[in-house]
């Protein structure tokens, strides 16, 4: 009896109310599968493989969660009491290989990174995407790391990107050994093997082994049951990462809202410097293809926890394939949860997205572990494989320039807020879409909108190249004027008819003296030269065109014909116009010029 009042007295007043570590408890029941889906949904950390052969529901708790669970009159069988994995491990070997011999910690993955990095200079390089991005760091200050493989690594090419993300849920350290081991076999194998030298020459490869380094460093030193990372709030400690993602953060099948749970979603929606940090990654990177390391299950996991899509069938299917490629059989589920990382990146970049659980337990021997990477290996290669269903790019129709663009799903119909986009420095996109005859409606502002068919075959890339014609095609105003003898500064406008096909171009200027002699100027090469009163805009050649009048009214307008210009005029062709005008209405012999007009002819 006097252990628990030595400890109690022991116990800091200011104890946080989740402090000590975390428990593994089976839970007898008279309806364990009702208990599992209740505990589940109330944001406890129920295992994966749910009811136990006993019946038992396996959940981890922390102290607070263990004495609620208590209070309910529920009995508790302790399996086993987080401590620090460091006592639970073997010590790792000295290295002999840049893959370490044993489970690595924060460090060792971090010096692997480097190693394989140092090893391939030209395919591999190590990115702090913390301060690449300018992002805050962890709550406990540290950055997150990724290794890129490519061909030309040091060089950002026009080629789509891969993601491989581990560990999220820091306790989940058999994942950080399958991405350690996913850069082994693309960097030895390169040389070797034709079809992995193709997908590497193919894709920018992002592997990033630990996502959660705060917990990764918990789980080593202090609690090897903990999932989330360390940020300390007043009702708890952590946030579960993998919830805290915007979509469906708040929806009815979302991570806990309390702080002491284990699938506590945040104060906000990407409310965690490492979702922030992985987001700003993808927004620059925009996936093409992505997979996210969990342990445990061996199974796949597609689609949403709440909302349905018009691709689950084609999704789960796709599942199915990558968790047979994987060694599970073709065993898949629809997530936890939703608030979740791989679905976000679906939901708004139109990625091909999954989760994989893998192994049957969070902390097996290394060796066990070495084998489920071996295993889980073909899968990964399938998905760097498969055919993406659609992809393109979104350029300027006149200028072949690469554009921002927002993609619309018009077929099929989508609900949940699924966007899609092309992005700088390419204009390239994708969508993960099932076979069939789609439909997609391409956007850019000041561009006018398409709508185009896009039929997908199974097992094959459509190609879709989309070209925008600009909507508003009245030029840019350059080279400053000045005030003539009205005491006004003259304007130039188009009616922003610069399309070749449709031959006329209408050019006028105002605010100009009455009844004067003027001259529109077309040139290329653009310049600014005090000339008489004002600015010469056009160096040589220029070339004048037909002779007017600026009337009563001060003002000209002449229509061009476009097949007549004496400069030749092809589209994707820059031009400028500028009027030259007499301006005597003050007296003397002035001349002046207007302000100078940007032109870029389309088709
Ligand atoms: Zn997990």
């Amino acid at each position: 009896m006097l252990l628990p009042i030595t400890l109690a007295l022991l116990a800091p007043s200011t104890q946080a109310a989740d402090e000590g570590t975390n428990q593994l408890v089976r839970i007898h029941s008279q309806n364990p599968r009702q208990l599992a889906t209740d505990l589940a949904h109330e944001g406890f950390d129920v295992l994966h493989e749910g009811v136990d052969a006993d019946g038992a529901v396996g959940v981890v708790v922390s102290p607070d969660e263990r004495r609620r669970l208590e209070a309910r009159g529920l009995a508790l069988e302790v399996e086993s009491t987080g401590r620090p994995l460091r006592d639970i491990l073997p010590p790792p070997e000295p290295g002999d290989g840049v893959v370490p011999s044993g489970y690595p910690d924060l460090a060792g993955i971090l010096a692997a990174l480097n190693a394989f990095a140092a090893a391939h200079p030209t395919r591999a390089r190590v990115v702090d995407v913390t301060a690449t991005y300018g992002l805050a760091p962890t709550f406990q200050g540290r950055h997150l790391y990724a290794l890129v493989i490519s061909d030309n690594v040091a060089v950002e090419e026009d080629e789509p990107s891969f993601l491989l993300v581990s560990a999220h849920h820091c306790r989940e350290i058999v994942t950080p050994v399958i991405a350690l081991d996913t850069i082994e076999r693309l960097l030895s194998g390169y040389g070797s093997n034709a079809a992995i030298r193709a997908a590497v020459d193919e894709y920018e490869i992002w592997i990033a082994p630990l996502w959660n380094p705060d917990g990764y460093e918990h789980v080593f030193n202090v609690d090897n049951l903990w999932r989330k990372n360390r940020r300390t709030f007043a009702g708890g400690t952590g946030v579960d990462l993998n919830r805290n993602y915007p979509f469906g953060w708040g929806n009815a099948c979302a991570g806990s809202s309390s702080p002491s749970s284990s699938t506590y979603r945040g104060p906000s929606p990407a409310s965690e410097a490492e979702t922030i940090t992985l987001m700003a990654l993808s927004e620059a990177q925009r996936f093409e293809k992505v997979i996210d390391f969990h342990s445990t299950g061996r199974e796949t996991l597609w689609g949403y926890a709440c909302p349905t899509a018009p691709i689950d069938a084609y999704w789960r299917q796709e599942a199915a394939t990558l968790s047979q490629a994987s060694s599970y059989g073709g065993a898949e589920r629809r997530p936890s949860a939703d608030g979740e990382h791989y679905h976000w990146q679906f939901v708004t970049y139109g990625s091909m997205s999954f989760l994989t659980e893998t192994h049957s337990s969070f902390q097996p021997s290394y060796a066990s572990a070495m084998t489920e990477a071996s295993n889980v290996w073909p899968g990964t290669f399938w998905l760097l494989q498969r055919a993406m269903p659609l992809r393109g790019h979104v350029t300027h129709a006149c200028t072949g320039a690469p554009l921002r663009a927002t993609i619309t799903y018009v077929s099929p119909v989508f609900s949940s807020g699924e966007a899609n986009s092309s992005a700088l420095p390419y204009g390239r996109y994708h969508a993960f879409l099932p076979p069939g005859n789609h439909s997609l409606r391409f956007e850019a502002p000041g561009f006018a909108p398409r709508t185009l068919q896009a039929p997908v075959s199974a097992g094959a890339t459509t190609a879709l190249d989309v070209a925008l014609t600009p909507l508003n095609t009245s030029g840019t105003v350059f080279c400053p004027a000045t005030a003539n003898s009205t005491g006004q500064v003259p304007t130039i406008t188009s009616n922003g008819a610069t399309s070749l096909g449709q031959n006329q171009l209408q050019l006028t200027a105002d605010r100009l003296p009455a009844q004067e002699v003027a001259v529109f100027l077309l040139g290329q090469n653009e310049t600014q030269m005090p000339m008489f009163q004002g600015v010469l805009c056009l160096g040589r050649p220029a070339y004048r065109l037909g002779l007017l009048n600026t009337g009563a009214t001060g003002s000209v307008q002449s229509t061009l014909d476009l097949s007549q210009s004496p400069l030749a005029l092809a589209a994707g062709t820059t031009v400028a116009y500028q009027l030259y005008y007499r301006d005597f209405a003050g007296g003397g012999t002035a001349r002046n010029y207007s302000p100078a007009l940007r032109l870029t002819f389309c088709p």
